[in-house]
C-alpha cells in the first residue's frame, strides 16, 4: 500500500532524506506523547495533509524541540503549520491538544502574521504571531499622504504609511499651485506636482516662493511665474 509523501516534495539527496526523517521522528514522538490515542501513521498522514512546503516539517520539528509543550500550550509562537497540524490532529481524534490562540483576540484562528503593536508604528512583538483581523487592526494609524487616521495598507516600515485610498499614487496638496495632485517631488517647501516641477525645476526659486506667498495670503498672484 503506497502512501503520499509526507511533504509535497520528494527528497533527492541522502542529507535531505535524513533531515526529513529526523523531522518526522521528532513530530511523531512529540504528538504521540501528548495524544497517545493516535499512532505514528495517523500523525504522518495528518502532516501530509497540512504540509505545503519542504521546509515546514523541519521547521515544526525544530520548534517542537525547543518548545515540547507547543501542542498543548496554545501559545501564539512557532511556524504557521503548528496550528494547521493541531486542527488536523483534533479532526483525526486527538484529545487534549490546544490550537495556538491569537494574542490579540484570543480566537483559535490561523496565525499567519507577525504580531505587531496595535498603534500602527510597525513594531513587532518578537516571536509572536497574530490573526489576519488583529494584524489589520494593528495597521491603523495616520496616513502620511492624506492625513486621515485610518487603516494603513503599506509603507509602514519606511515610515511613510499610506491608506488604501492613497495606494499607488502619492497625492498631496502641491505647495506651489495649491492643487491636490500626484506628487512629482518634494522640496524643502513641501511636495510639488509635475506641472509645477516642469515650470520651475529649481527648488526654492523666487517663482515658487512668490506663488507660495501669494497663496498663503489668499491673494491672486500679481505676476505670472517667471519663465
Ligand atoms: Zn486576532
Ligand atoms: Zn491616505
Ligand atoms: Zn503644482
Amino acid at each position: 500500500m503506497s502512501r503520499p509523501p509526507t511533504v509535497p516534495w520528494t527528497p533527492t539527496s541522502a542529507a535531505a532524506r535524513q533531515r526529513q526523517a529526523d523531522a518526522l521522528a521528532v513530530i511523531v514522538a512529540t504528538v504521540t506523547a501528548v495524544a497517545p490515542q493516535l499512532d505514528a501513521e495517523q500523525v504522518r498522514a495528518a502532516l501530509d495533509r497540512v504540509a505545503r512546503t519542504r521546509q515546514e516539517a523541519p521547521r515544526l520539528a525544530e520548534h517542537l524541540r525547543a518548545h515540547p509543550d507547543a501542542l498543548v500550550s496554545g501559545a501564539p509562537i512557532g511556524p504557521v503549520i503548528l496550528g494547521r497540524l493541531v486542527r488536523e490532529l483534533q479532526a483525526a481524534g486527538a484529545a487534549g491538544l490546544v490550537v495556538p490562540r491569537c494574542p490579540g483576540c484570543g480566537r483559535a484562528a490561523e496565525l499567519r502574521h507577525p504580531r505587531k503593536q496595535p498603534d500602527g508604528d510597525g513594531t513587532r512583538v518578537e516571536g509572536e504571531r497574530m490573526c489576519g483581523s488583529c494584524f489589520a487592526r494593528s495597521q491603523v494609524g495616520r496616513c502620511s499622504r492624506c492625513g486621515r487616521h485610518t487603516q494603513l495598507v503599506g509603507g509602514i516600515r519606511r515610515g511613510e504609511p499610506y491608506c488604501a485610498a492613497c495606494r499607488g499614487t502619492r497625492r498631496a496638496t502641491c505647495t506651489v499651485c495649491g492643487r491636490h495632485r500626484p506628487v512629482a517631488d518634494t522640496q524643502a517647501g513641501g511636495p510639488r506636482c509635475s506641472t509645477c516641477r516642469r515650470r520651475d525645476p529649481r527648488p526654492g526659486s523666487p517663482a515658487a516662493a512668490a506663488a507660495s506667498a501669494a497663496r498663503s495670503t489668499s491673494a491672486p498672484p500679481t505676476a505670472p511665474p517667471a519663465a
